[in-house]
């Protein structure tokens, strides 16, 4: 990605659908909440689990929202977005060579928190034909007396997926009956189309004792460089991950808390607002998509990605992302990134506003009808993924920072 990167960057006119961060403003009350915070000197150390308002606002959300108890006390863990609350999971949960089931494709952050872990990541296969959602009998064939964590993210990115009841109460089951820790990133709860509804994996029978609900202010309130996250879990569960945010971090931003508080008990009016210009985004990009002859995309049913098939170009994700890149100015992550499976695809973030969305289609159109016409077949060629060296641990070579 860092390649792309420094090619868009002399181009631009480019357009950037790669980023999973949402274009809206935060709030404008909980900025206000943060100004008041920092000018009346809240800048502090919290309590190393959270700030104790935020705590009791979250536990108060998951009742309101899924009829969850949980302890503010013990059992809610604020971290620096979500992405600490999964390394904190993995590095406090696992012992060497235990596996974890992740999605594939699937975030990237998954894979190298389970590596570095040293357990064993063990792709759950999201296959497009069942809209990219697991099959109960994919996910019994992966099982092993090794299998210790199961990790979920519905919706999904990058598919868009979303889960029936039906198919979380089957995976619910196996891990019951495996007596498995399901660790559930929830990140796009509120990002769901069509009339659905989000369910937390935490409120099936069975379920709160065993899983982890990771959630964020990222997405939700558009605070992505505010890094607020945050865990809830049985005591047993969230102690050790506590311990080990301790020490790494001591505690958030004590102003960020500040506004996350805010934004969370506040009117959910941008929320809303939010939802329905994603909804008119999504319809959009997957109608444009369809029509474009050769591409295949499936109905995004939450989060804000699309995730076409473009085998039929006979090029790798990589290959086909570049040439987006060249030819339209139009900035796309290869399918590659996000796992073995997530090769022949191509990752579009409907981020952008809604007329810089349908000038991006209509370059790629323009440039894809192109393509056809004078399609040479190219070899497909491995992602760049995998070729450097970056620290000591082993559990790094190979990887290069990226964008989120
Ligand atoms: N989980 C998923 C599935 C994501 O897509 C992202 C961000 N793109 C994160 C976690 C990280 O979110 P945060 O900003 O809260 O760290």
């Amino acid at each position: 990605m860092g390649r792309f990167f420094a090619l868009a960057r002399d181009m631009p006119s480019s357009i950037n659908l790669s980023l999973g961060e949402p274009n809206f403003s935060v709030p404008k009350r909980a900025l206000l909440a943060g100004w008041k915070a920092v000018t009346e000197g809240r800048t502090r150390y919290e309590p190393t689990n959270g700030s104790a308002e935020l705590r009791r606002a979250l536990a108060e959300k998951a009742f309101l929202d899924y009829g969850l108890k949980y302890d503010p006390e013990t059992e809610v863990l604020i971290t620096v977005g979500a992405t600490e609350a999964i390394s904190l999971a993995m590095l406090g949960l696992l012992n060497p060579r235990d596996e974890v089931l992740i999605p594939n494709p699937g975030f990237t952050a998954y894979e190298p928190c389970v590596t570095l872990a040293e357990g064993r990541a063990i792709g759950i296969p999201l296959l497009e034909r069942n809209e990219f959602r697991p099959s109960r009998r994919g996910v019994m064939s992966l099982l092993t007396p090794r299998s210790r964590v199961m990790l979920l993210n519905f919706p999904n990115n990058p598919t868009g997926a979303v889960l029936s009841h039906e198919e979380s109460v089957e995976l619910a089951e196996i891990a019951t009956e495996r007596d498995m820790v399901v660790i559930s990133d929830e990140v796009y709860e509120k990002v769901v189309y069509d009339g659905g509804r989000h369910e937390c994996m935490g409120s099936l029978p069975g379920m709160r004792e065993r899983t982890l609900v990771v959630g964020s202010f990222s997405k939700t309130y558009a605070m992505t460089g505010l890094r607020v996250g945050y865990i809830y879990g049985p005591k047993e569960l969230i102690a050790p991950l506590w311990l080990l945010h301790q020490y790494f971090i001591a505690c958030v931003d004590s102003v960020a808390q500040q506004i996350a508080l805010a934004a969370l008990t506040g009117p959910q009016r941008s929320v809303e607002k939010m939802m329905k210009e994603f909804k008119r985004r999504r319809d959009l990009v997957h109608e444009r998509l369809n029509r474009i002859d050769g591409m295949r995309c499936t109905l995004p049913r939450g989060a804000f990605y699309a995730f076409p098939n473009i085998r039929s170009f006979k090029m790798s994700s990589d290959r086909f992302s570049e040439f987006l890149l060249k030819e339209a100015h139009v900035i796309t992550v290869p399918g590659s990134m996000f796992g073995s499976l997530g090769e022949g695809y191509i990752r579009l973030s409907f981020t952008v506003p809604y007329v810089q969305l349908e000038e991006a289609l209509d370059r790629i159109e323009k440039v894809v009808k192109r393509l056809r016409r004078f399609q040479v077949r190219a070899p497909l060629q491995p992602s760049l993924v995998g070729r450097t060296i970056l620290g000591a641990n082993p559990s790094l070579q190979g990887r290069k920072p990226q964008w989120i």
